[in-house]
């Protein structure tokens, strides 16, 4: 088969990790008799310096024309001007918007040879296995009115969390439908105690989770879910919630891996291509050294095989290889190890073939 992949390789270390992702695929194809054509394409503070936006509507065009978007990183200290024009970060919400993509997907595993690098005692992290389902598109970060004004002679900030039913429901639809593909438990985190926006949020997922009698669900405050995800994370599943929630909450998982450098996204609409990158961002402290961890960003061409080319085979069989490779000791250096980039993506491709 034969399949589009727009790349956007991004600002600091994003080129370095996905030129690594980028091998990986071909290795895949090679093995499994596929053709990937890639296109690159400029997105974030490279864009602005090149075409004056962080998101060209050709980047744009290209990357909905695709199967698949695969995002490196962006921004940097050299873009941080908040009173600037234009902003990298603009760009990946404009992405976002352009794609449709209303869902972030995380899955946060621990591998057990990875254990000592998580800052959490060993025996809570034996067997964690969690897929985070964040809302993008919605809440307090896109919500109107939004701004500031002098009030009374004081200084008043305002921001709005607003849901439609139809996008609270559409990000549970694929909770449910991946949890069905898993351990069939949902975990929906609200804070329906205090927010309106909440109850409505907890009010869908009742009716969602009645026409998936099969699966388990229950309602998570999101101090709770905070908490458990530090003391018993075994025995999460999956964990849906708004775009705030979300955001705190992927973070927070993020450290029970040990390392940001090793988990993967994937952010999917309804149709049209989806939209991987690596959860890391630029890292300026080290790009252009070589040292960057891949896995990010490989596991992110990994879900990009399963979920928007459907190549479950294909995907798992990368997966299995990034397994093997840190089972048998390959470490960058903020896993503790002396690879470099390219070595550890070696590692990994020779376990593939
Ligand atoms: P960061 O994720 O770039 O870095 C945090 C720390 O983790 C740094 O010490 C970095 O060296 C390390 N790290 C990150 N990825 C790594 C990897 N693959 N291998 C080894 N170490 C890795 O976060 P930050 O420093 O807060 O942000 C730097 C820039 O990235 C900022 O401009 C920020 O806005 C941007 N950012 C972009 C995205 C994105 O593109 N989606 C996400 C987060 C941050």
């Amino acid at each position: 088969m034969k399949y589009k992949i727009t790349l956007l390789p991004g600002d600091g270390i994003g080129p370095e990790v996905i030129a690594e992702a980028v091998r990986a695929l071909e290795a895949v194809a090679g093995k499994f008799g596929h053709t990937f054509a890639f296109t690159e394409r400029l997105m974030g503070g490279c864009s602005i310096d090149k075409f004056g936006s962080s998101l060209t509507d050709e980047t744009l065009a290209d990357c909905q024309a695709a199967d698949a978007v695969l995002l490196g990183a962006v921004g940097g200290p050299k873009w941080d001007d908040p009173n600037a024009k234009d902003r990298p970060e603009r760009g990946l919400l404009a992405l976002r918007k352009g794609l449709g993509v209303f869902a972030n997907l995380r899955p946060v595993k621990v591998h057990p040879a990875l254990i000592d690098s998580s800052p959490l005692k060993p025996e809570k992290l034996a067997g964690v296995d969690i897929l985070v389902v964040r809302e993008l598109t919605g809440g307090l970060y896109f919500g109107l009115p939004k701004g500031r004004e002098m009030k009374d002679g004081r200084e008043r900030a305002v921001d709005t969390l607003e849901y439609y039913d139809y996008e609270i429901r559409r990000a549970l639809n694929l909770a449910f439908k991946l949890a069905a593909e898993r351990k069939k438990k949902v975990a929906s985190v609200d804070k329906a105690n205090v927010l309106e926006s909440s109850r409505l949020w907890r009010q869908i997922a009742v009716q969602v989770g009645k026409e998936h009698p099969d699966i388990t669900l229950e309602h998570v405050l999101v101090d709770t879910a905070a908490m458990r995800l530090i003391t018993a994370p075994a025995h999460m599943d999956v964990i849906v919630t708004e775009n705030m929630f979300g955001d705190i909450l992927t973070d927070e998982a993020s450290v029970l891996a040990g390392s940001m450098g090793m988990l993967p996204s994937a952010s999917l609409g309804e149709s049209g291509p989806g939209l991987y990158e690596p959860i890391h961002g630029s890292a300026p402290d080290i790009a252009g050294k070589g040292i960057a961890n891949p896995l990010g960003a490989i596991l992110s061409a990994a879900l990009l095989l399963r979920y928007s080319l459907h190549l479950e085979t294909e995907a798992a069989a990368l997966e299995k290889a990034a397994d093997e490779a840190i089972a048998a000791g390959a470490r960058t250096a903020d896993l503790g190890g002396t690879l470099t980039t390219r070595q550890m993506a070696d590692e990994i491709i020779r376990r593939l073939s």
